[in-house]
């Protein structure tokens, strides 16, 4: 007999398992791959955000379990933050939760406000947790779908849902949206009753244009939202993030995980109090070495005569694949004929079927060695 629960044994099967493996042989071989594929900062986290922590580690009180919800200053600091950068006023003990990542909020969202069998909007193509979450709730995922010629904005459908989903700067098409959608999805949501759920990791990796808005911003009465220090900082190892918003859907997350977790590390919580509120400019740095990047892959791949759709946000680019070849095969192509990995969009969804996704996570030299290899292609 199978022990597995249905839950897990119903999760979507994986795509990339032929794709996984053959990597693996190439590498093996002693193939030099120029990775693309994974959304994971190459760059060091800053030394005064490492300093911190350093310092922080060897102090006995946080050496405890921390406090569920997150450090009083960890919280006022996130407090701050939303007001200096968005106008949006917390409260910071009801209205902020610290998490162990944002991920870990975004799964554990569902469990705190979806019953079996309500319905969970979730964009298509989109980051993959939004939908494992629902099903772990026993939430029906509904699909939301992200359309090329919409600029990947979804259009907001006459019946709503218990939550809907939102990821702007977007992972996996890159698209940004204005204050005037967030308006629109404020209205829509009061007007049908669903929950607005924003996933705001890439707030401050947009390069080109207006910087990114607050969901809170607008829909402060009917929202939570998820931020992160992973992108910004260069923290994907260390963990920790927040969730903000509406009282009563911060405090049922925060049940979640007063039953589940002990919350971050408070030496952790320190080092982020030390990024969020220290000199901005290496996040100004970083911005410009995706810009760079951003600019050697598009304008190579462009010259190469491949419809590649320009980024101003994130440190993704998506390019659609030459007709004839579908998502996977165009990624199998890159890595077997250039060595060159990316992912096949369709992972995020049917909706990615078409695409393939590149990550700017290589220095701008390798990134114009991948351009070199594919025009050879
Ligand atoms: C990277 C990413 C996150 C951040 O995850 P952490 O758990 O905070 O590291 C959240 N949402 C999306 C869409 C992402 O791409």
């Amino acid at each position: 007999m199978d022990p597995v629960a249905r839950r897990i044994r119903e999760l979507p099967p994986y795509l990339f398992a032929e794709l996984d493996r053959k990597k693996k042989a190439m590498r093996a071989a002693g193939a030099d791959l120029i990775d693309l594929g994974i959304g994971d900062p190459d760059l060091p986290t800053p030394p005064h955000v490492v300093a911190a922590l350093r310092e922080a580690a060897g102090k006995a009180a946080y050496h405890r379990y921390p406090a569920y919800e997150g450090m009083r200053a960890f919280r006022e600091t996130v407090a701050r933050f939303m007001e200096r950068r968005f106008g949006v006023r917390l409260d910071p003990d009801r209205e902020v939760v610290a998490l162990i990542g944002s991920k870990e909020g975004i799964a554990h969202l569902p469990l705190a406000l979806v019953d079996p069998g309500d319905e969970v909007l979730c964009p298509d193509p989109g980051y993959p947790v939004y939908a494992s979450g629902t099903r772990f709730a026993g939430g029906v995922v509904r699909s939301l779908p992200l359309r090329r010629e919409d600029g990947f904005v979804p259009d907001l459908p006459d019946k709503g849902a218990k939550l809907v989903w939102v990821n702007f700067p977007n992972n996996p098409t890159a698209a940004t949206v204005t204050l005037d959608f967030y308006r629109r999805l404020a209205g829509w949501a009061r007007s049908t009753g669903t929950i607005v759920a924003s996933d705001l990791a890439y707030s401050e990796m947009v390069f080109e244009g207006e910087p990114a808005r607050s969901f809170l911003e607008v829909g402060a009465d009917v929202g939570i939202e998820f931020h992160s220090l992973s992108k910004t900082f260069n923290m994907t190892g260390w963990r920790i993030g927040w969730a903000c918003g509406r009282a009563d859907l911060v405090a049922a997350l925060s049940s979640v995980k007063t039953n589940v977790d002990s919350g971050p590390f408070e030496a952790v919580q320190e080092a982020a109090i030390a990024a969020i509120d220290g000199d901005p400019a290496c996040v100004a740095r970083m911005r410009d070495v995706y810009r760079e990047r951003r600019d050697a892959l598009c304008d190579g791949l462009l010259a190469l005569g491949h419809d590649v759709i320009r980024p101003r946000a994130t440190f993704y680019v998506l390019c659609a694949c030459p007709s004839g070849l579908g998502s996977v095969a165009f990624t199998a192509r890159l890595l077997e004929g250039a060595h060159v990995v990316a992912t096949p969009a369709v992972g995020f969804g049917a909706g990615g079927e078409g695409f393939v996704r590149f990550a700017l996570t290589q220095p701008v030299e390798r990134i114009r060695q991948a351009v070199e290899r594919i025009a050879r292609l």
